[in-house]
């Protein structure tokens, strides 16, 4: 590799990643440079590389990573050389109409790394002032290694659902779909004594992971009738909450049928653009359901996701499935297409 230079996986346009060498960016003054130990590979990468989520292209994606700070501009203070942290990638602008009233995730100007920034399917990642402002960078506690450390983000914007699904003790709360998302949610969810998480997931093999991530119930909805089983151990009431995971319609339809009178119905996962819900706005309204969504996170919610993966109460076994170099990223993709393991990160000194 020549001086100066660092290997990236560059999106130039749908369905056209392309492993190259481009300068390692310039830190100006006020700006932190972070090598990269690890990125991991997110749903929103693949749209990208499908075309179905559209950025600019060339950019350089991955907007979960861990690694080191490698340079500090001269006017940034309160962080070391050396430090091991990872990056709330999601920018607020901080005088939104949402910044103000403190809902910095659903900010009207936000920009991330990764999307309209170059993120960290790189050897290095450069900080620009004004994430360095939101306080985005965040430092790995000791016992959280590199690897987990860099799917935090993902944790993180799981930990966010768990708390529009506003769980009580005792509540019973079911988790539609177990891909990663639904699996951290199972294990985020463990943080409340609720009497029952019931997983509602196709796949025997996620079901497994979800039961051995906490799960009490696991449905199969192609052979089971799901809405029966949550009306049955719920003596005929529903569940308090319900999360979908599932970035399909009509999975969200049905999902409606399993919430309670007075109960939340979160909408976790992005839906196709354009997609539309067919539901009967009576059953809102006899119902009083309350039916909201979850959208990114916060830096502060990261850092509460690293005291508790710090403190053990979620565990991380089985969480990372494989570890690819940048010159597959293709595997890594396609893993995450075919739904299979649960998180797949990319070693880019590898
Ligand atoms: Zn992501
Ligand atoms: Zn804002």
């Amino acid at each position: 590799m020549k001086e100066g230079y660092m290997k990236a996986l560059v999106f130039q346009g749908a369905k056209n990643f392309e492993v190259k060498e481009v300068p390692i960016p310039i830190c100006t003054e006020e700006e932190i440079l972070i090598k990269v130990h690890f990125a991991g590979v997110c749903g929103t990468d693949n749209r990208i590389y499908q075309g179905t989520k559209h950025i600019e292209a060339p950019r350089i994606t991955g907007h979960e990573f861990s690694g080191v700070i490698a340079q500090i501009g001269a006017k940034v203070t309160g962080y070391q050389l050396g430090q091991r942290v990872s990056v709330y990638p999601m920018i607020h602008c901080g005088h939104c109409h949402c910044c103000r009233d403190g809902r910095t995730n659903i900010c009207t100007n936000r920009i991330t790394i990764g999307y309209e920034l170059d993120g960290g399917f790189a050897q290095y990642v450069k900080i620009p002032k004004e994430a360095i402002a939101c306080g985005n960078i965040v430092p790995i506690p000791d016992d959280v290694s590199d690897e987990i450390a860099a799917i935090s983000e993902p944790i993180t914007a799981a930990y966010h659902g768990i708390i529009q699904a506003k769980l009580r003790k005792q509540d019973v709360f079911v988790i539609v779909g177990a891909g990663p998302i639904g699996l951290f949610h199972t294990q985020l969810s463990k943080c409340v004594p609720l009497s029952k998480r019931i997983v509602v997931e196709p796949i025997e093999e996620k079901r497994k992971m979800a039961l051995s991530m906490g799960a009490d119930i696991v449905i199969n909805p192609m052979t089971e009738d799901a809405k029966k089983i949550i009306l049955d151990q719920t003596d005929g009431r529903g569940a308090d909450a319900v999360i979908v995971d599932v970035g399909v319609p009509a999975v969200l339809e049905q999902s409606l049928e399993y919430v309670k009178k007075g109960g939340r119905l979160i909408i976790f996962a992005g839906m196709p653009v354009g997609s539309k819900i067919n539901i009967d706005p009576n059953i809102i309204h006899y119902k009083e359901i309350v039916l909201t969504g979850s959208s990114s996170s916060s830096a502060s919610h990261q850092a509460e996701v690293f005291r508790l993966l710090s403190s053990g109460k979620i565990g991380t076994e089985g969480m990372i499935s494989a570890c690819f170099p940048l010159e597959e990223w293709r595997k890594a993709f396609e893993m995450k297409n075919n739904y299979i393991g649960v998180k797949t990160i990319i070693d880019p000194w590898a």
